[in-house]
């Protein structure tokens, strides 16, 4: 992205407040001064012509005048990647709204009046016509225990509705559309002398053909303003992430009687500090004492439905796995998941005297038979040093 840019009022010589007309008239002026048919052989006068020309396609059109009065250039830079904002939006906590303003302003048949091109200008829309709302998407964090169990949420947005002042018309009240006459109502217009001729989206109307006497106020003609909405929202027991729940209606306003988009929830499930979870099956680490696994006994091992009483054969070894069936999540459509029981030995520390004696008398009591891995590697090393000693003697 280009951050030296300047800024587009400052580039015209207006005011921020500047009228529609005045905005115009200064475009004219500059453009006259530095028109590159004026200035042959002078480069500086058609970077300026370009940057003025550019600053003007943006605040001579009232959507992309308040996106970019609220978003300032990468508001109205609509690059093949999409958006990139870098602010701040944490107040909003765990929803991304890097998806929501993607998907607000994405998508939305920008064509640049300097990048389309040969043959450029974007396809005219009835200005008229109903517009149905903007499919929005959000990432939601959810906690492990509520993906488990589910739960419900309420979520707050600002979303595009639409304008109320002017029931999505764009038009103040007492004023109506009227054919553009910079292009005569065909959103196109030719630019450029001599031999190239060049098509591009009318600057005047954006490509529409038309045109507002005078814009609505409150959305600044755009026909949409945003507003707070506090959605609720029902989590699915046993959802994981990368599931999308789809709140048909929710999204953005419809526009002059259209439709509203829907809304999609892109669910994130957080990480858990017991299991660890894959799809429906959960796996959980159970320290258990190494002398409790030589005994046997019960240990208990949580699961979503409760504690589960898991019975240790005597000798169970370290980190033996014990699968316990239906154990695991539970899905709202009735699947579930098995829970993998992983043992692993906690060595016994903080002993007291009387635990130290108990265990150095057990020492005592221990014979090889009670080590059977320590004997056996015992062996092996034995023979290593005895096949040492031997091809060291015959050198
Ligand atoms: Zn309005
Ligand atoms: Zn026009």
């Amino acid at each position: 992205m280009t951050d030296r840019k300047r800024d587009y009022y400052e580039m015209l010589g207006v005011a921020k407040d500047a009228t529609a007309d005045q905005i115009k008239s200064a475009y004219r002026k500059l453009a006259m001064k530095y028109h590159p048919d004026r200035n042959p052989d002078n480069p500086e006068a058609k970077e300026k012509f370009t940057e003025i020309s550019e600053a003007y396609e943006v605040l001579s059109n009232p959507e992309k005048r308040q996106r970019y009065d609220q978003f300032g250039h990468e508001g109205v830079n609509f690059g093949p990647g999409g958006f990139n904002f870098g602010r701040d939006f944490s107040h909003f906590q765990d929803v991304d709204l890097n998806d929501i303003l993607s998907s607000f302003f994405g998508g939305g048949g920008f064509s640049s009046f300097f990048g389309g091109g040969m043959g450029g200008g974007r396809q005219r829309a009835d200005p008229s016509a109903p517009q149905r709302g903007d499919d929005m998407t959000f990432r939601l964090d959810v906690d492990f225990d509520e993906a488990i169990f589910g739960s419900e949420r309420t979520i707050d947005l600002t979303l595009p509705a639409q304008c109320d002042e002017c029931h999505g018309t764009g038009a103040a009240p007492g004023s109506r559309r009227t054919t553009c006459a910079t292009c005569h109502g065909s959103g196109v217009v030719i630019a450029g002398g001599g031999i190239f001729q060049i098509r591009q989206t009318c600057p005047r109307c954006g490509g529409e053909g038309s045109v507002i006497d005078k814009p609505c106020r409150s959305c600044r003609g755009t026909g949409h303003v945003t507003k707070p909405q506090h959605i609720s929202l029902k989590i699915p027991q046993g959802i994981d992430s990368g599931s999308r729940l789809r709140l048909a209606g929710k999204g953005g306003g419809g526009v002059r009687g259209g439709e509203p988009g829907d809304l999609y929830v892109l669910i994130n499930v957080k990480a858990s500090d017991i299991f660890e979870r894959d799809g429906l099956d959960l796996g959980v680490e159970v320290p258990v004492s190494p002398i409790a696994a030589a005994l046997g006994g019960t240990v208990d091992i949580p699961t979503p439905d409760g504690m589960a009483q898991l019975k240790l054969p005597a000798g169970t070894p370290n980190g033996k796995v014990f699968r316990l069936r239906g154990k695991g999540v539970r899905s709202f459509r009735g699947e579930v998941g098995d829970l993998d029981a992983r043992i692993v030995f906690e060595v016994p520390s903080n002993l007291d005297k009387r635990q130290k004696e108990t265990l150095e008398e057990f020492q005592r009591l221990s014979n090889p038979s009670t080590f059977p891995a320590a004997q056996t590697f015992a062996n092996k090393t034995r023979i290593f040093y005895s096949h040492k000693e031997k091809l060291q003697k015959s050198r």
